[in-house]
């Protein structure tokens, strides 16, 4: 059985503009903000706008809305931190490593000899959640 969505997570609060978030890139369906507590630089979440928990749940238009954005970013990402590699990964339910219950996907620019931050990350510096999101909305921009 599915579970419910609650409206009471964090991502639902960004849509609502309850709280901030250094938006990259936003369309009708979708939209793509830098993560706060990043596994890499650069580190983007890709999210629907319409409500879902997570891959259990979404519509599968939905879905191919936020895939699209995905791919977006991801050629972005790569040219703007000169990436030579890009992770993409999503995470549904607790069990699955879900702690935020809106749909969203990661996006993750790679270095050939990086490391992902292990959990629990610390917060990134706002300065540098805005430059690198400038960067990216620049890398769109030119695409
Ligand atoms: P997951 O384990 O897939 O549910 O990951 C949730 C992600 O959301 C983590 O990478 C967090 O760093 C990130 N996150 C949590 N709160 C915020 C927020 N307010 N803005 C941006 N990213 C967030």
């Amino acid at each position: 059985m599915t579970v419910a969505y609650d409206d009471s997570n964090v991502f639902a609060k960004i849509l609502r503009g309850e709280i901030p978030a250094h938006v990259v890139y936003e369309d009708a369906q979708t939209l793509a903000f830098m993560d706060i507590m990043p596994a890499v630089d650069g580190h983007v979440l890709v999210i629907p706008k319409a409500k879902a928990r997570n891959i259990l749940d979404v519509r599968p238009e939905d879905l191919l809305a936020v895939m699209t954005t995905v791919q977006k970013i991801a050629r972005a990402a790569k040219t703007a931190f000169l990436a030579d590699g890009i992770t993409v990964q999503q995470f549904s339910e607790a069990a699955g490593g879900q702690e935020v219950f809106h749909l969203h996907v990661h996006v993750l620019p790679r270095q050939a000899a990086d490391k992902v931050r292990p959990l629990p990350r610390p917060f990134a510096d706002q300065k540098v959640l805005a430059a690198h999101a400038e960067k990216l909305r620049a890398a769109l921009a030119a695409a």
